[in-house]
């Protein structure tokens, strides 16, 4: 059984008890120990694809990245902005992989070296759904179990796109950011 399905026992963050809460299991990671706010962002800054349960105080509520404070930042270091990051834009994109459908927060300067956010996503293996401002990407990996379940199983892509969302949430997919809706035109 989960850690994080015990709700009975008190939680404490892995890497200290002094770590105040509110407390985060990642269901992609092979440990399924719990980290405080702090601790789970700095886990994740290679890993922006995995999956949060938040405890509430009552029960384990589904949490992103993005909620508990991770940012993407393009371009270049910010240590380096010729601007004193005046220039800087935030974007919230959703992120179509694998394990279902993510809210991802990217920050990025303009002041120099950063062409588009397009092209900084095929630099991650993101298709973005558009190149103009895109709002939404499917990974590479996404795509690549695609092809291989179409070409294998015949699924078609409005059936893989449902899938995904029942992965993300099977209980009220119609509420997702990218919902049934989205996907009709397939
Ligand atoms: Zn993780
Ligand atoms: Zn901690
Ligand atoms: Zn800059």
């Amino acid at each position: 059984m989960l850690e994080v399905e015990d709700g009975s026992s008190r939680h404490f963050c892995a890497i200290s008890a002094s770590h105040a809460g509110p407390f985060h299991a990642c269901l992609d990671c092979d440990s399924h120990s719990l980290h405080c706010t702090p601790c789970i962002v700095d886990f994740h800054s290679c890993s922006l694809l995995h999956r949060l349960k938040t405890w509430n105080g009552t029960y384990f509520e589904d949490g992103s990245l993005a909620n508990a404070g991770l940012v993407l930042n393009l371009g270049h270091n910010m240590s380096t902005c010729r601007e004193g990051g005046g220039k800087v834009h935030t974007h919230l994109v959703t992120v179509i992989d694998v394990n279902g459908l993510h809210n991802v927060r990217m920050s990025w300067c303009r002041c120099y070296g950063f062409g588009s956010l397009a092209s900084e996503m095929f630099r991650l293996q993101w298709l973005p759904a558009t190149l103009i401002r895109p709002g939404t990407a499917f990974t590479f990996r996404v795509m690549k179990l695609f092809q291989m379940l179409s070409h294998v199983a015949r699924t078609s892509a409005w059936e893989f796109c449902m899938a995904l969302l029942r992965i993300t949430d099977n209980v009220q997919p119609d509420l997702l950011p990218v919902s049934e809706g989205y996907f009709s035109y397939f």
